[in-house]
C-alpha cells in the first residue's frame, strides 16, 4: 500500500565493490563467481572498463598507474553517492611463466592497495584466460550446450598449465562454436549445478582469485554501514 505524505527514505547505497578490467565477458565471468561466493556482494559491484597493464610495469610507472586507476574508482564511487568497499583488478598474465606469478601479484596487489582509500585491493591474473576456468567445469559445458563435451585427457588436470585453452574450447570442446560472450553464462550454469567448489581439475589463477573474494568478503565489507544514509 501506498502511504502518502510518509517520508520517502532514500535507500542506503552500500559501499561498492569494483571490478576493474578490459574485457567485458571476463569482468561479468568475475562478477558471477564473486556474487556466489560472497552473496553480500550482491547489488553492490560495479564494473570499469580499464586496461591496467600493471604487471610489467617499473615501480614508478606502477605507482602512477595504480593512483589513476584509484582516481577511477573514486570518480566512480562519486557518481554512485557511495564508498568504495574494495577493488578487483582483473589482467590477462598472457605469457609470463608461472613460477613468476606468486611475486608479481603481491608487487601489483601492494601498489594497488596503497593507492586505495581502503587500503585494500585484490588482484586477479586469469593466466591464459578465462578459458582455462571453464574448462574447470565440463558438466556446465554440456548442460549450456548438450553436444559440448571436455575430452577426458582435460580433466583433472592443472589447466592453467594449457598452452592456449581458448583453442581447446573451440575445437576440441564446442567444434568452433564457443563465443567469448559464452564464458559468464557457463559459469552461471556451474553455479546452478553447484559446481563452483569441486572443479574437475586444478588452476592456481581460479583457486586465488576464489580465496581473494572470501578473505575480501570476510574482512573488507563493511556491514550495516550507514555513513551516506539520507537523514530526512
Ligand atoms: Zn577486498
Amino acid at each position: 500500500m501506498n502511504r502518502r505524505g510518509s517520508t520517502r527514505v532514500k535507500a542506503t547505497r552500500k559501499p561498492i565493490v569494483v571490478l576493474a578490467g578490459e574485457d567485458r565477458n571476463d569482468r561479468r565471468s568475475m562478477r558471477v563467481l564473486l556474487e556466489q561466493w560472497c552473496p553480500d556482494m550482491r547489488g553492490r559491484i560495479v564494473e570499469i572498463n580499464d586496461k591496467p597493464t600493471l604487471h610489467q610495469a617499473s615501480s614508478a610507472v606502477l605507482a602512477a598507474r595504480a593512483e589513476t586507476l584509484a582516481a577511477k574508482v573514486r570518480a566512480r564511487a562519486a557518481l554512485e553517492e557511495t564508498d568504495v568497499a574494495c577493488v578487483f583488478v582483473h589482467e590477462d598474465l598472457d605469457g609470463v611463466d608461472s613460477d613468476q606469478h606468486p611475486a608479481i601479484r603481491e608487487r601489483v596487489e601492494k601498489a594497488l592497495a596503497a593507492s586505495m582509500r581502503s587500503g585494500t585491493a585484490h588482484y586477479v591474473l586469469a593466466v591464459a584466460e578465462i578459458e582455462a576456468w571453464l574448462l574447470l567445469f565440463p558438466e556446465a559445458l554440456s548442460a549450456f550446450a548438450p553436444s559440448w563435451s571436455v575430452p577426458a585427457k582435460y580433466r583433472g588436470k592443472d589447466t592453467g598449465r594449457l598452452e592456449d585453452p581458448k583453442k581447446v574450447l573451440k575445437s576440441e570442446v564446442s567444434a568452433g562454436r564457443y563465443r567469448e560472450s559464452d564464458a559468464p553464462l557457463i559459469l552461471e550454469k556451474a553455479v546452478e549445478l553447484r559446481l563452483l567448489s569441486r572443479p574437475a581439475g586444478q588452476n592456481l589463477s581460479y583457486a586465488q582469485f576464489r580465496s581473494s573474494a572470501i578473505e575480501c568478503c570476510t574482512h573488507h565489507l563493511p556491514n550495516g554501514h550507514s555513513r551516506f544514509q539520507k537523514r530526512e
